[in-house]
Formats: structure tokens, C-alpha cells, sequence
């Protein structure tokens, strides 16, 4: 069994925004919630992936999962298998294509098999597994690393807040990918003041639904505003002026916060929330003297 990490950091964001609006601005540094600095098992991957890590059969067996050919969770279980001493195998959606993140994946030693959109689409049904090979014996992890399990880890984000803070924020504000972060924090902030703002990363109108079917309570979507208006296009679209190249090629960006307030952000989740939540900042949304806090759910680059 591995134990849980430590609190990630919360910290102050001396943005010029937030000085100007009166706002009190802080950031959840859950990029820094992991073994080893910018691997890629940090952030809200660590948190879904805890009842996994919690067990006490892990070593030596095999784990099996789902995503997209730049997926964060492929690369987060991917390097948690090293680490830790299981082995990995994964279910690529598309055509076979080799970038940075499947070259990690192939050297952290996981195993690949690309199936097609169709195909993809039978993932996680059990006949279809059987036909694609998986055993009984195999751990099975869904798509994104999201599972009702992991709700209540990945909601520990806010309480850790609040326990930083010495009480609750206005506003928690976070991004969406599958959504199952979003259902923890709701569930963890349901009955306190704040208002758990989710910004989707993709585009489209699917994202409450999504979350909704989640939520073993309901009545915790009450504490949401969903925050449509920054998908910027879409998944993994995003302005070309964002654009940076770190040295070792990829992408990383910026998002209009400079440094040193924050490294770089990947432009696929954190910097459409970050850039989000600055907007409204500077629109005026949140009240003067009001705290805000941004999740900085990690990510790679
Ligand atoms: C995966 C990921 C998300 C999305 O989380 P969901 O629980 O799938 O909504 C957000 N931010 C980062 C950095 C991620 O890697």
C-alpha cells in the first residue's frame, strides 16, 4: 500500500487582475501534488488514481486502461506502474501515432494497442474487453482515471483548501475534462458558501449532465456554475498566441499570467481556467474582498 501525499500548497496570486478588482486570489498548487517534480503523476490524476494506489495486491499485476493518444491519465498510470511495480497495458483511441507523451508511456515499459474510433467506443464493456484479451485477473481502470471511488479523493482538494484558508472560499474554481473532479469537489463543498465554478475544456453544452450522473447526491449541483464561455474552440484547441516551446520541443503557455507568479501552464486544461477566471476578474464577476481560488490541477508539457 502506498501512502497518500502530503497537502499540495495553496498560494496567494499577486495578479495585477486581482489587485486591481479588490479580489483575493489564490492558487491550489496541485501540480505540486506528487513524488517527483513534473512527473506526470501529479495533480487531480494522483487524487483519481488513490483507491488503485491504496490497494494491497498491486505489485507485480497487471493494470489496464483507455484514453486518447495525449491523454494526462494514460501518462499519470502509465508512470505510477514504474514507480510503484505494476505493470501497465492501454487501449489508445485512433490510429497508431507516436508522440511525447506515448513515447513516455513506452519507455516508463507500458504496453500499447491503438483501436479504432468505433471500436474505442465498446471500451468499457465487458464482452468487448474479452474479445480485445483483457483477463479476469487484470485491474481494469475507465477512461480518464475517473471512477465513484475516486470522488471523495479528488474532493479532498477543497477541503484542504479550506483548511489552508481557515475557511471557506467564495469561489473554488476548477477545469473538465470527464467531470469527475468536478462531482468530488461539488460533493466535498456541498453545504458551505462557496460556489464551485467548472470551466470545461471541451466545447459543447454536456458538461452538467456529465457531472450529474457523477453525483451519488443531487442535490450537491447546487453549489455549481458552469462556466462554458473558455473552451477556446474546443479539446486541445487553444490561441496560437498562447504558444511557447519549451526546450524540450512541446507546448506550454502562459495564459497572460507572467512569470514569476507561475511556470508555464499546459494549455489543454489550467491555461483556458486560468485565462477564465482572469477574464471575469477583470470584468468584475467576483464581488471586492471576495477570495477566489483557482485549481491548478497539474499537467504535462
Ligand atoms: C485530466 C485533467 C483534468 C480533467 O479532470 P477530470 O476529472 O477528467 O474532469 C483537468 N486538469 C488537468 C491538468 C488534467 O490532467
Amino acid at each position: 500500500m502506498i501512502p497518500p501525499l502530503p497537502a499540495s500548497p495553496l498560494e496567494r496570486l499577486h495578479h495585477p487582475a486581482a489587485e486591481a478588482a479588490g479580489v483575493q486570489l489564490f492558487v491550489k498548487r496541485d501540480d505540486h501534488y506528487s513524488w517527483e517534480p513534473l512527473d506526470p503523476l501529479q495533480g487531480n490524476k494522483v487524487r483519481k488514481l488513490a483507491p488503485l494506489l491504496a490497494r494491497d495486491d498491486l505489485r507485480g499485476r497487471m493494470v489496464v486502461s483507455f484514453g486518447g493518444a495525449y491523454s494526462n491519465h494514460v501518462a499519470a498510470l502509465s508512470s505510477a506502474g514504474r514507480r510503484f511495480g505494476f505493470r501497465t497495458r492501454f487501449y489508445i483511441r485512433g490510429e497508431a501515432v507516436r508522440n511525447p507523451t506515448l513515447d513516455l508511456v513506452t519507455r516508463n515499459g507500458s504496453t500499447l494497442h491503438f483501436l479504432d474510433r468505433t471500436a474505442y467506443r465498446r471500451k468499457h464493456d465487458p464482452d468487448f474487453q474479452r474479445v480485445i484479451g483483457l483477463r479476469t485477473e487484470e485491474i481494469v481502470v475507465p477512461e480518464g482515471g475517473s471512477q465513484r471511488e475516486s470522488l471523495p479523493y479528488a474532493g479532498a482538494v477543497y477541503a484542504e483548501t479550506v483548511d489552508q484558508l481557515g475557511t471557506a472560499p467564495d469561489y473554488f474554481c476548477l477545469s473538465a475534462g470527464t467531470g469527475g473532479t468536478a462531482a468530488g469537489v461539488l460533493l466535498a463543498a456541498y453545504g458551505s458558501p462557496t460556489r464551485v465554478e467548472v470551466f470545461p475544456a471541451l466545447r459543447g453544452d454536456w458538461m452538467a449532465k456529465e457531472i450529474r450522473n457523477w453525483l451519488t447526491a443531487p442535490e450537491a449541483l447546487t453549489g455549481l456554475d458552469l462556466i462554458t464561455d473558455f473552451s477556446f474552440g474546443g479539446y486541445a484547441r487553444f490561441p496560437a498566441a498562447w504558444r511557447l516551446y519549451t526546450p524540450a520541443g512541446s507546448v506550454a503557455t502562459r495564459a497572460e499570467i507572467k512569470e514569476p507568479l507561475l511556470p508555464p501552464l499546459e494549455p489543454v486544461y489550467t491555461a483556458k481556467l486560468f485565462a477564465g477566471v482572469l477574464h471575469r476578474i477583470s470584468a468584475g464577476y467576483y464581488p471586492r474582498g471576495g477570495t477566489v481560488v483557482i485549481l491548478h490541477s497539474g499537467g504535462i508539457y
